[in-house]
């Protein structure tokens, strides 16, 4: 027998006719550079996506039609997500830290037909368009008239300016309904092996996400809570905050491109924001800036980190200088992209000092939706000891199926299981915890050595900026760990300091065999360190040194 239940197809546009509804003065803040901020609500916001949906048509946009985004987070951006999909094209962001040969192929494989571009972008995409011509028929200036910059385009593709289009544009517009499984989204991984693949958001995949992102023991939104999302919306969906925003109506603040600790501070308090998201080195930027200016966090509580491992001393000098939690999630573009976050359980309440600390650097426990194991090398599901490490895989209803082109089911085992490429252990509570990217561990003699627990001590050092640990060749134990790192501005590493920071934290085999002081390490487009690249220079460090 089947229920008797509505089937109302979950659908993005839903979410914004919601927060449009019922908190159409709710906030949507974007800075604008040099200090300024455009002010709009959820109300106008779903009128604008309205008539921004009627411009897309007049320019040619059917349903499931790609259209590109090269943008940082303001309200065109977000009026492009929600038009885009909310009229069934598909809302293809696209990063534009990848490496000019990666966004040509991007465009490319994913077809789009139109390309929204922020006007800083314009040199980049006259670097490229030869390359894309075939597919891009349109370039939309996300700028007014006077903002449109000079762009010499090969024939057949029209420039056109974003604010001149919605101002001769009309809000007639009625959001269609159509099947809950159709494709909203597309954004490509980062390719850091091999090219970039597409992972095929939904609209069901997406709400059900913005669900799961807002309860209180992920991201806790409120209609009173005020939502700093740093994490790009050119990357992963912001994290699925443009979203969870609009079905909660909590206020939005959009940074814009100016990302350093003095902007960050300044949108921060003068916006009263509740609670921001964003990856590691921004919270460094931000916490050198506070440290050195003086300034406090006003109204921030929270700071969800992911995208790399959070260094203790983040934790630590967050909370004891300035009150604010600092809470990690882990994530990956193939599940929407959050899959864990750290809130506590009861017997994690009364952690205090150095154990809360380390409970804080696990990525988190799962949430409801997605399910979670860890394997061994034959497939073999570990024990949840929190000391045995595994591959980690997971399923559930937003965690890629199959890569754009691929077919369904492509990505993942019979079972649904889908291999991440993370190492990971898995505590008692459910707590997991990344101990690596799978290629990055270092197998020393037959066992594993965690980089991210050897990069985490090591920039606990005073003198220490950065850190990276690769496997270098060694001719006994197949890898030994090898310690890079950068020091802090205006100081100088003592290797062995270093080295002795090691001491009872870690078993003696873990110690690195050696130390290279750089003056900066590579990084991808999405501010991980770029581990391939340091691997290749360095993998027959040992071959080298030893005789
Ligand atoms: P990319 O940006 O490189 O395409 P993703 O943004 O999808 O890739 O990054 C996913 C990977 O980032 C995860 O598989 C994991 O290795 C790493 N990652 C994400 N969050 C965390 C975290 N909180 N701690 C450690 N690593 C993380």
């Amino acid at each position: 027998m089947l229920g008797l239940m509505q089937q109302r197809p979950l659908l993005i546009s839903t979410l914004l006719t919601h927060a449009a509804r019922h908190h159409g003065s709710a906030e949507v803040v974007s800075a604008t550079g040099s200090g300024g901020v455009y002010r709009t609500t959820w109300g106008e916001t779903e009128r604008r996506a309205r008539r921004l949906a009627r411009v897309l048509q007049g320019l040619g946009v059917q349903p499931q039609d790609r259209i590109g985004t090269l943008a940082w987070n303001d309200y065109r951006h977000l009026e492009i997500y929600y038009a885009t999909s909310g009229m069934q094209a598909i809302c293809h962001t696209i990063n534009p830290r990848l490496a000019p040969d990666d966004i040509a192929y991007i465009v490319d494989h994913a077809g789009d037909s139109v390309l929204c571009i922020d006007p800083g972008f314009a040199p980049l995409l006259g670097g490229i368009a030869a390359r894309i011509k075939d597919t891009v028929r349109t370039v939309v200036v996300m700028t007014d008239a006077a903002g449109m910059p000079a762009l010499d385009l090969p024939g057949g593709m029209r420039l056109l300016c974003y604010d001149t289009l919605m101002d001769a544009g009309s809000d007639d517009y009625a959001w269609p309904e159509f099947d809950e499984n159709t494709a909203s989204a597309l954004c490509y991984t980062s390719g850091t092996t091999g090219r970039p693949k597409g992972v095929l958001y939904s609209h069901r995949s997406t709400v059900i996400h913005a669900y799961a992102v807002a309860l209180p023991d992920v991201l806790d939104m409120r209609a009173t809570s005020r939502i700093l999302p740093v994490v790009p919306m050119f990357h992963v969906n912001a994290w699925g905050i443009p979203y969870a925003t609009a079905l909660t109506g909590a206020a939005l603040v959009l940074p814009g491109r100016h990302l350093d600790g003095a902007s960050l501070a300044r949108m921060l308090n003068q916006e009263r924001v509740t609670m921001t998201c964003g990856v590691p080195t921004i919270w460094l930027g931000l916490l050198q800036h506070l440290r050195s200016s003086g300034e406090k966090l006003a109204t921030v509580k929270r700071i969800m980190t992911g995208g790399s491992a959070a260094p203790p001393l983040l934790i630590e000098a967050f909370r004891d200088e300035f009150g604010v939690a600092i809470e990690h999630g882990w994530g990956m573009t193939e599940l929407s992209p959050v899959g864990t976050y750290n809130a506590p359980k009861p017997p994690q309440v009364g952690l205090s000092g150095e154990p809360a600390v380390r409970h804080m650097l696990k990525q988190g426990r799962v949430l409801p939706g997605i399910d979670m194991k860890i394997v061994d090398g034959d497939g073999r599901e570990l024990p949840w000891d929190g000391k045995q490490f595994g591959d980690l895989m997971v399923r559930g209803p937003w965690v890629c199926s199959g890569y754009f082109g691929d077919p369904p089911g492509s990505a993942c085992d019979a079972d649904g299981w889908f291999a991440t490429g993370d190492v990971a252990t898995v505590d008692a509570d459910g707590y997991m915890e990344i101990t690596d990217r799978s290629k990055d561990v270092i197998k020393s003699g037959g066992e594993w050595i965690s980089s991210i627990t050897l990069e985490n001590i090591a920039v606990s050092h005073p003198d220490v900026a950065e850190a990276a640990v690769v496997a270098a060749i060694h001719p006994k134990w197949d890898e030994r760990p090898l310690l890079l790192v950068v020091p802090r501005p205006g100081h100088t590493v003592d290797p062995d300091s270093v080295l002795n920071m090691y001491q009872g934290q870690v078993a003696k085999w873990w110690l690195p065999d050696a130390v290279v002081v750089l003056d900066e390490l590579p990084h991808t487009a999405t501010g991980k360190l770029l581990k391939t690249e340091l691997r290749s220079r360095y993998r027959d460090y040992y071959g080298k040194t030893t005789t």
